[in-house]
């Protein structure tokens, strides 16, 4: 069967799926305040997203990321996680979590099929992680890394969004948490999303100011990892652990991009940076076959847009990453 393949050929093989809108934190940077759920009846069902990539499955499809909101909030993940590693061809599975509710989770997601884990975190120090997330969760997610590390669910991949006046003091200590606990710590520029405040142009971090830093005091080796992506990996030379950058804001990443997202709210966005999204879930609840799907996915994967942009002239988009799935 024909491959999924955009107007400017790149192939996509990669779904990040949101299972959830809900969160149990309030990161500044990704919503302001309190926000409204969307409705359950709105959410896509389990059966609905187990569907919808058994459809893309045999168009390549390889590799699929749950992530939200927070997806531990949503019950039965097991089950999700189970049926979408019984698909044929879906060789990896992953999920991007804040970590507060992993500990008690770790055994059996592994045992449902979870392969790898990305782990939000942007301050190594308590106060900061409270003040940044609303939510004194802190030890809860610390707790959660060392279970993970212990349960052998390798690489953990820690998420740092680097901000301006908040945590870029803290950028050679996560490199130094990096080689003690031998995780890939990703630091990832804080991008124009939603309606937080916090967000500036002027005061974007960019992962080239970030590794100037780390290279004053480490050695970078460029890591045979590195293949398709977004993220540059080094391994840091003397230590174990990898540092990695992701420059969505002052790089061309689009080129290689090779990912669509489906939301909680079944739709599917096709390029993080374009608020379009196209409803698939009309097509899951209104008694269309596979075919149809099948179809409409093509089209879609289509025109996903080119999306070269200038560091100053990054538009804001409108949708929170809560909603879209980051
Ligand atoms: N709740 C999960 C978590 O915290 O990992 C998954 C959802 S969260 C939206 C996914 C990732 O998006 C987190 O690593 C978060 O730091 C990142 N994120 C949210 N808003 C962002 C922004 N404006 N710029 C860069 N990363 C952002």
């Amino acid at each position: 069967m024909p491959r999924l393949i955009d107007d400017y050929n790149r192939i996509i093989d990669y779904i990040r799926i949101s299972i959830t809108d809900r969160c149990n934190l309030r990161c500044r940077y990704c919503v302001d305040g309190d926000f409204p759920f969307i409705p359950h009846t709105e959410v896509l069902t389990y059966e609905e997203i187990i569907r919808f990539v058994r459809i893309c499955a045999p168009m390549g499809v390889k590799k699929v990321r749950l992530t939200g909101g927070e997806p531990l909030t949503r019950k039965g993940l097991p089950y999700l996680l189970k049926e979408l590693a019984g698909i044929d061809g879906i060789t990896d599975i992953s999920l991007t979590t804040n970590a507060v509710l992993l500990a008690d989770k770790i055994d059996e997601l592994k045992e449902a099929g979870l392969k790898r884990i990305n782990i939000s975190l942007d301050t190594l120090r308590k106060d900061r992680f409270e003040w940044i997330t609303c939510i004194d969760a802190f030890d809860s997610v610390i707790n959660s890394i060392k279970k993970a590390s212990y349960s052998g669910l390798k690489p953990i991949k820690i998420n740092t969004v680097i901000i301006k006046g908040f945590n870029d003091d803290e950028i050679l200590d996560f490199v130094r948490i990096a080689r003690k606990w031998d995780h890939e710590i990703r630091f990832i520029e804080f991008m124009p999303f939603g309606d937080t405040s916090l967000w500036k142009s002027t005061d974007i971090i960019t992962s080239k100011h970030t590794e100037d830093v780390i290279r004053s005091k480490f050695k970078l080796i460029p890591s045979l990892i590195n293949g398709r992506g977004p993220a540059k990996v080094y391994n840091i030379e003397g230590g174990t652990g990898r540092i990695g950058f992701i420059s969505p804001v002052s790089s061309h990443i689009c080129a290689e991009c090779n990912r669509i997202r489906l939301t909680a709210r079944g739709m599917i966005r096709p390029c993080l940076f374009s608020d379009v999204e196209y409803d698939v879930k009309s097509l899951l609840r209104s008694g269309s076959d596979d075919a149809a799907i099948k179809a409409f996915i093509r089209d879609v994967v289509k025109v996903k847009p080119e999306r070269k942009h200038e560091i100053g002239s990054i538009r804001k988009c409108q949708r929170t990453l809560r909603n879209i799935g980051g």
